[in-house]
């Protein structure tokens, strides 16, 4: 599956961005585009925002930091079903595993 990201400079000067692919289309501004030191900044923002519980566009295989055990985001805030570690990616950065941070156990 092919996924696209633009950024768009706005009349205001504000950078909007677009994610998207075939199915669907997620439109964003540049507060989502900040970077975050930790996993816990990530998870409160998208929690903040009200993405944590929507799925992600396209679901994430990713490994564990903490146990190893391999499983699927398939929303923007996941948590292993092994250790409990709870994992958070904004919607801007949903396209990559590597975006993926972890906040800590059952968080
Ligand atoms: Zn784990």
């Amino acid at each position: 599956m092919q996924v696209y990201k633009t950024s768009i400079r706005q009349g205001d000067g504000s950078l909007s961005y677009q994610i998207y692919n075939n199915e669907r289309m997620i439109k964003m501004h540049e507060g989502c585009s900040g970077s975050f030191e930790n996993g816990k900044q990530v998870v409160d923002k998208i929690r903040m925002m009200g993405f944590a519980k929507q799925p992600m566009i396209m679901p994430l295989d990713i490994k564990c930091e903490e146990c190893g055990e391999e499983f699927t985001m398939e929303t923007h805030e996941g948590k292993c079903p092994k250790c409990g570690m709870v994992y958070g990616v904004t919607p801007c950065h949903a396209f990559d595993p590597k975006n993926v941070m972890a906040a800590g156990k059952d968080y």
